[in-house]
């Protein structure tokens, strides 16, 4: 193995074949976790994985690597749980490590009426099954020991709700997890295969037009993120998404300085210390909806005005890197699961901020309606038809963050 030759690859370089049974457009975390669940739960292996540009380019490696359950709604603590469950067997199943480092999560809380917030997650977290507990500003000072506690500090931490069972994974390793063992198990994934056009015949799908010809399959899922209302639209589909910049910060490498994950109430901001060292950081989106994956200054001045409220002392540290992703949100912060216009077509979209924690169920999930062509229960409040029967499960709202 010299000059960088001899390598496996990790997965095949597939050329699309004439047909499938079923064709998943978009190869990021849910794409790729949907073919092997296709694979792996379903025994179907005529399938295709169809990325224009490299597996896990768009938001799924381009995320701060956030996974937790701590959500309001029943309906999501059963999705979000259900991922959180699989990413927990995920490195042993799939023979891949994906560093998943469950350091638990705090919420914080700097004001009564955020502590009032974070009381109510924690009891609905535990009415719902999963752990969650509230914290007090004194066990949360000692867990994180920077955080700014002086008089003069304009967001005190009362405390806030913690999750033990949160943290991190690596992204791009849960991307590469799942195209390894999709390809092992005959998946195709076919890299630089843009998808430009679908094939209806008689009111159903009957193939997808794409930069490398035309596929004919009678079961085609979305994954697409931001593109997937382009995409379905010309079949006649309206998906109530608009795509916002969210960014991303990381700055140089430093000692161990912050062993959990934190979230601030009031900023918005969130910060977890990678294992390299560095604080990988964020907080809400740019304001104003865009495809352009770069972010603007006045979000960038925000996220970081918020974590030198926290961490006065991370202000002597050099940023080392930004970017941005285009995320995919819908008006009640819940993604979009299930069959939209022709017979045998369905999406998996619209997870907006928090899609990275979900890829697991989001694969589940799809794959589930591709291959029996109905609603796993988890998914069924995740329809579309939720916005006719004003059924919306909104969690910007139920726990105050959104995603
Ligand atoms: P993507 O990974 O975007 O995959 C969609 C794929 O579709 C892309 O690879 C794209 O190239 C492909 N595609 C598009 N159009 C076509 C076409 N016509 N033909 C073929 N392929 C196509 N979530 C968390 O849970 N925790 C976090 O900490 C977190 N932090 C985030 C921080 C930032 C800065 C950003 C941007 C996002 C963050 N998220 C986080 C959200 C998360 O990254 C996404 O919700 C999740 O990765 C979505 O995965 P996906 O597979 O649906 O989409």
């Amino acid at each position: 193995m010299r000059d960088n030759r001899g390598w496996q690859p990790a997965w095949r370089k597939a050329v699309p074949r004439d047909g499938y049974d079923a064709v998943i457009v978009g190869g990021g975390g849910h794409g790729l976790a949907t073919a092997y669940y296709l694979a792996r739960n379903h025994r179907m292996s005529r399938v295709a994985v169809l990325e224009k540009g490299w597996i896990g380019g768009g938001n799924t490696g381009r995320n701060t690597t956030v996974v937790r359950s701590n959500y309001f709604y029943p309906e999501s603590v059963a999705l979000y749980d259900l991922a959180l469950r699989l990413y927990e067997g995920l490195s042993r199943e799939l023979t891949y490590n994906i560093m998943l480092s469950q350091r638990g999560m705090l919420i914080a809380a700097h004001t009564p009426m955020q502590m009032e917030i974070c009381t109510r997650i924690a009891n609905a977290m535990q009415l719902n099954g999963v752990d969650g507990r509230l914290m007090d500003g004194a066990e949360a000072l000692q867990r994180i020991p920077l955080l700014n506690q002086t008089a003069g500090a304009r967001f005190r931490c009362l405390g806030g709700v913690w999750q033990g069972r949160a943290g991190v994974a690596r992204h791009d390793a849960v991307a590469w997890a799942y195209a390894r063992a999709a390809s092992a198990l005959g998946v195709d994934i076919v890299e630089n295969c843009a998808v430009t056009g679908l094939l209806v015949e008689g009111g159903a799908i009957a193939g997808l037009k794409t930069t490398r010809g035309t596929i004919r399959t009678g079961r085609v899922g979305l994954a697409a993120a931001g593109a997937t209302p382009g995409l379905a639209a010309p079949a006649g589909v309206r998906l109530p998404i608009h795509t916002y910049a969210l960014q991303a910060f990381v700055s140089e490498p430093v000692k161990p300085v912050l062993d959990t994950v934190l979230l601030y109430l009031g900023t918005g901001t969130y910060v977890s210390q990678s294992d390299k060292g560095e604080l990988v950081f964020g907080g809400g989106l740019d304001r104003v909806p865009t495809h352009g994956q770069r972010g603007n200054l006045p979000a960038e001045e925000a996220v970081i005005s918020g974590l030198l409220e926290m961490f006065p002392a991370f202000g002597q540290l050099k940023l080392l890197r930004q970017w941005a992703g285009v995320v995919d949100v819908v008006p009640d912060s819940s993604p979009v699961i299930g069959p939209v216009g022709p017979a045998g077509l369905y999406v998996n979209c619209g997870w907006g901020t928090g899609g990275f924690k979900a890829t697991p169920a989001g694969g589940w999930l799809l794959a589930h309606l591709l291959a029996t062509g109905r609603h796993h229960e988890i998914s069924r409040p995740f329809d579309l038809d939720r916005f006719a029967r004003g059924r919306m499960i909104d969690e910007a709202a139920g726990s105050g963050i959104a995603h």
